[in-house]
């Protein structure tokens, strides 16, 4: 994959969450704050513009543009998250060179990288109710579609390879709903954040869902 095609995937990001911003906003009202819609539909708009205006020249530079857009353009915890994720899977692809081709497990080891960077920020495990439980399972099935030379290469491997994390993802969202909230904002009603999904696993799901439509 190629500049092009992550800046499809970010525009695609940007396309779903304006779609989804009232139903991310509306799961963020029950437990949170009523912005998570909001932050989104500013941070990737922003990160669309970014890409508009000055065009990156690798993966990775694409990546680290859109992490850093994100850092500083949303407010609240979403925005330095999720810039992070972007910023740290664009850093190790800059630690390899910055190559304009990646392969969909160069992909899978980047996005690994952003995990890290989001529980060091965070220190949200899996079970804390946040965007990590649908991000984890994302990564792990991205990392085990990609694990085969072969499966590396192969386009319709890639495009499995997707659709794996992508419904992990959502499943991990999914998964969020009786759970009770030890991070962030719903943290704060203790018990009564079960019975509704995480905003932050909600949006993750759909950053997953439009990297699959983005090779399709
Ligand atoms: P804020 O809570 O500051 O209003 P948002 O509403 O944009 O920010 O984002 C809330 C989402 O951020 C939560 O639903 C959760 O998924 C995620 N989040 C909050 N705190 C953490 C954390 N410490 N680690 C990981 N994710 C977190
Ligand atoms: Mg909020
Ligand atoms: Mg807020």
């Amino acid at each position: 994959m190629d500049t092009a095609l992550l800046t499809r995937w970010i525009t695609g990001i940007a396309e779903t969450v304006r779609a989804n911003r009232e139903r991310l906003t509306e799961l963020d009202a029950a437990i949170g704050d009523a912005d998570h819609g909001v932050n989104l539909d500013r941070g990737f708009g922003a990160a669309v513009q970014a890409l508009a205006e000055e065009p990156p020249v690798s993966p990775g530079a694409l990546l680290r543009l859109v992490g850093g857009t994100l850092i500083r353009r949303v407010g609240g915890a979403s925005g330095p998250l999720y810039g992070t994720a972007f910023r740290e899977a664009g850093r190790h692809l800059g630690s390899l060179g910055d190559s304009p081709e990646v392969s969909p497990a160069e992909l899978a080891r980047a996005l690994r990288a952003g995990l890290d960077g989001v529980t060091r920020l965070g220190s949200a495990a899996e079970g804390d109710k946040t965007m990590v439980d649908a991000l984890a399972p994302a990564v792990r099935a991205l990392e085990s579609a990609t694990a085969s030379p072969a499966a590396a290469r192969a386009v319709a491997e890639e495009r499995e390879a997707f659709e794996a994390a992508a419904s992990a993802a959502l499943a991990g969202a999914e998964a969020t709903i009786p759970m009770v909230a030890r991070k962030g904002r719903a943290s704060y009603l203790g018990p009564r954040s079960a019975g509704h999904e995480d905003p932050g696993a909600a949006s993750c799901a759909l950053v997953f869902a439009a990297l699959l439509s983005a090779v399709n």
